[in-house]
């Protein structure tokens, strides 16, 4: 039978969550979650886990990214446990550990190390930035101290590490939710890994589950605007952001300089831009005043996330009407550059910070409902 592991309950702590061990088992949490079904069993099952130490029974679940931290089960608990935190620090857990160096690791645990290493990434990326415009006096000056090539060959290799250690996440996230725990599923029928994609790709579109929770007739959220709504905060910032980075890549294949407004991929751009900083705003917004106790326990990284992603948004609308009117001032140069670095960061990060949660959600719904069509 296995005992409890204080070891490891202190470990989960490190990534945020309060005192879990207060939990003395009743399933209210589980009970008021709307998310939950005959397959799942959580937050309670895996306050269990966390209290034994089973760390692969919680690495290779998929239900942590079931959950969307609505806060219901938070609200309901006699104990004060704060179950929906406790999922919020699993899935941080989890992502530190499918990310092989241990570098997320210490970002999640330090925050000293957290603000250095983002600090030590944007003066190497503004530096690589200057090797982009060697007739700069700027450039000329830095690279009579080190030479052009270093820093040019410096910023490629970290472009190259990142997205292999991307790839190398996203690997053992995938090895990890494949093994099966308990009874091996049945054969699936054919074609389910298209109903399966389908599923995912439904709700990413239309936040259904999400939804869910929001509309609980006695929550919070229930009497309050959609709009203003937890789900579409979130609908806002991930359909910006992935509008925003099409629109770049657009506007990189088509080597065109946005000088008009018009133009498609500035279309893209513009709308998508403005849709990730209302999301990016209001979810700010919630935290800052504690709107309800899903926001009242904000961490480093859920600062650092929803800033970089308001400021890249400020500094992008700076920078396009800029362009439109022909400015050339230097503070608009340095505007534009920080607008490029926390992009970068952004990008960079995306593996190493909360933000890989938006790749890995929906491979875990999609290894959910392969299992739920089997
Ligand atoms: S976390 Fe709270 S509600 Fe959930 S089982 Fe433990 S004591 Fe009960
Ligand atoms: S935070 Fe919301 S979705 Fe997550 S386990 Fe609690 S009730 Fe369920």
């Amino acid at each position: 039978m296995a005992k409890v592991n204080p070891a490891f309950a202190e470990e989960l702590q490190k990534y945020g969550t309060a005192d879990f061990k207060a939990c003395y088992s009743c399933g209210n949490c589980t009970a008021v979650c709307n998310l939950t079904d005959e397959n799942t069993n959580f937050p309670r099952m895996y306050i269990r886990y966390g209290m034994l130490g089973l760390k692969n029974e919680i690495l290779d679940s998929k239900d942590l990214w079931m959950c969307y931290a609505c806060g219901d089960c938070t609200a309901t608990c006699p104990r004060q446990a704060i179950p929906g935190d406790y999922m919020a620090t699993m899935r941080r857990y989890a992502i530190a550990h499918y990310e092989p160096t241990g570098l997320t690791r210490l970002i999640f645990k330090n925050n000293p190390w957290y603000i250095a290493i983002i600090m030590l990434l944007a003066v190497i990326l503004g530096f690589f930035l200057l090797t982009l415009k060697p007739e700069m006096s700027v450039s000329r000056w830095i690279f009579q101290y080190m030479p052009f090539e270093i820093i040019h060959n410096i910023g490629e290799v970290i472009f190259a590490l990142t997205g292999l250690l991307m790839l190398a996440g996203f690997w053992n996230m995938v090895k990890h939710l494949s093994h099966y725990n308990g009874d091996k599923p049945k054969k699936r029928p054919k074609a389910a890994w298209l109903k399966s994609l389908k599923y995912v790709v439904n709700e990413l579109v239309t936040m259904k589950r999400y939804q869910t929770c929001d509309n609980e007739e006695d929550g919070f959220w229930h009497q309050k605007h959609n709009l203003t709504r937890p789900w579409f905060v979130h609908w806002s910032i991930m359909w910006g952001f992935i509008g925003l980075l099409l629109a770049t890549i657009l506007d990189f294949l088509l080597k065109d300089p946005a000088t008009t407004v018009w133009w498609p991929s500035r279309i893209l751009g513009t709308v998508s831009g403005l849709f990730m900083m209302y999301g990016a705003g209001l979810a700010l917004y919630y935290r800052m005043v504690k709107i309800t106790d899903t926001y009242a326990n904000s961490k480093l990284a859920d600062w650092v996330f929803l800033w970089s992603l308001w400021i890249t948004g400020l500094t992008g609308f700076w920078v396009e009407v800029v362009v439109m009117l022909g400015g050339n001032a230097p503070v608009n140069q340095v505007i534009f550059v920080i607008h490029v670095i926390m992009a970068m960061e952004l990008v960079l990060l995306f593996a190493f910070s909360k933000f890989a949660h938006a790749l890995y959600r929906p491979v875990a719904l999609y290894m959910y409902h392969q299992n739920i069509a089997a």
